[in-house]
């Protein structure tokens, strides 16, 4: 989708503004720790039209010295990665050197710029504003990010302005699988294996959705599409210890996988930056498969060293824990066939549809022997149920009072419909509806 990036120098209020854009939308990713809680990326719509919000400043140290390092960072960032570019500026500083300076760089760029002053709270101060004009620009748009006057007329033109041209997926239909994990866990070693046990790749197209590399596979007996966020490969102008890119990157191939693959580093353990690329598949729906590289390093390969690392992830990731974890080698290319097998079967299981038919005869006698409890004297029945007709499974149960359906039912119903129909490795959502 498109991508909307916030520029500006510290504390011209780019974060007030991101927070209101993603206004009743949760943030996706929160950074991991060290760098910044501030949230820094997630969706957005407007007029009906989704796009994705960056707020580049998550890397504000608050001081406009730094320009060098971290604002500069931050202007390549929004032009790699962005579709449009919102330029923030704050009429209380006015035009300061930092701003010409970050104007000359976005200007070299052929994003779609939008110049914003920001902290225009009322009309008297529209005046002061038009110093702006001295970057040589022809139209800026003052807002209030604290009070959000402003952002419609705004956000209508950014909105307008998208590109239209529908790209256009040369994989369609195909079965997209992402391995997705920390710098250094094998995933490289991981990919270039699986070109090495059979060479039958039939395409290699670089650049078909901008930064990542997809290969076709139809060996292992499947046909899939590996999608490798090339950002990893890929040397970027700007420092590769850039985290913020790496999770961009991730972001943008778990969105356009089906399944993906989270690698992690059997020496070091499940930390939180799986747990942000884990909170990011789930949240998007995709299918999970666990990996645990370099399994060969591990010397004691007792069983109980299996089920303890298993364990130290399941008590890590929350609620879903129904996905399949596997201990790998990408070196020894020790089960990494299996890995894809298993991938496979989550692809099939995530896009599986049961009959309503099927469905109601399996479910409503569960519903029956455990019905949710009574609320207030008041008995919920549930009558019929489901499944919706969308990329990932999820499932309606009409029900008389869906509002006295509490969360631990809902959690019950979603583990009856994985021992009833084995949905591992696949988010499921259930919802309750009156009919
Ligand atoms: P990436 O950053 O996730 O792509 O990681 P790489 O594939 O570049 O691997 C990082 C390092 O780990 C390299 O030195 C690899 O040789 C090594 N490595 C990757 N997979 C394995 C494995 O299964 N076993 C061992 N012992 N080393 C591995």
């Amino acid at each position: 989708s498109n991508i909307v990036a916030i520029v500006g120098r510290p504390n011209v209020g780019k974060s007030t503004l991101f927070n209101r854009l993603l206004e009743r939308r949760e943030a996706i990713v929160d950074s991991t720790a060290g760098v910044t809680r501030d949230r820094h990326y997630g969706k957005s719509d407007w007029n009906g039209v989704d796009f994705t919000v960056i707020d580049t400043g998550g890397y504000d140290v608050g001081t406009d010295d730094i320009f060098e390092e971290e604002i500069r960072k931050q202007v390549q960032l929004a032009v790699d990665e962005a579709t449009s570019i919102i330029f923030m500026m704050n009429v209380e500083e006015g035009l300061t050197d930092t701003d010409q300076e970050i104007y000359r760089l976005l200007r070299r760029s052929n994003k779609l710029i939008y110049i914003v002053i920001n902290k225009v709270d009322s009309s008297k101060e529209e005046l002061p504003a038009t110093e702006f004009y001295q970057l040589g620009i022809d139209k800026y748009y003052t807002l209030s990010s604290a009070t959000g006057s402003g952002t419609g007329d705004l956000l209508d033109d950014i909105v307008k302005d998208f590109p239209t041209t529908e790209y256009k997926d040369p994989f369609e239909g195909l079965p997209k699988i992402t391995i997705a994990g920390r710098p250094n866990v094998g995933k490289s070693t991981m990919t270039n294996a699986l070109l090495d046990v059979e060479r039958n790749i039939v395409t290699d197209i670089a650049g078909t959705t901008r930064d990542s590399i997809q290969t076709l596979y139809n060996k292992f007996g499947h046909e899939f599409v590996l999608v490798d966020t090339a950002g990893m490969r890929r040397k970027s102008k700007v420092n590769e210890d850039l985290e913020f890119y790496s999770v961009m990157r991730s972001i943008r191939s778990i969105e356009y996988s089906d399944v993906v693959i989270i690698m992690v580093d059997a020496t070091q353990g499940w930390e939180s930056q799986d747990m942000n690329i884990f909170g990011l598949a789930q949240k998007n729906r995709k299918g999970i498969v666990i990996l645990v590289n370099k399994w060969d390093l591990v010397e004691d390969k007792q069983t109980n060293t299996m089920r303890d690392f298993e364990k130290a992830i399941k008590d890590k990731i929350g609620q879903f824990q129904d996905i399949p974890i596997l201990f790998v080698s990408a070196l020894t290319k020790q089960r990494i066939l299996k890995a894809v097998d298993v991938a496979m079967e989550v692809y099939e299981d995530r896009k599986k549809k049961i009959k309503t038919s099927k469905l109601n005869e399996v479910m409503l006698p569960i519903f029956e022997n455990t019905p949710p409890p009574a609320l207030k004297g008041k008995y919920i029945k549930i009558k019929y149920c489901v499944q919706l007709p969308t990329p990932s499974p999820q499932f309606v149960f009409f029900c008389n009072l869906p509002q006295y359906v509490k969360e631990p039912y809902k959690r019950f119903t979603e583990n009856q419909l994985r021992k009833e129909f084995g949905f591992t490795g696949v988010p499921i959502e259930v919802y309750f509806r009156q009919k």
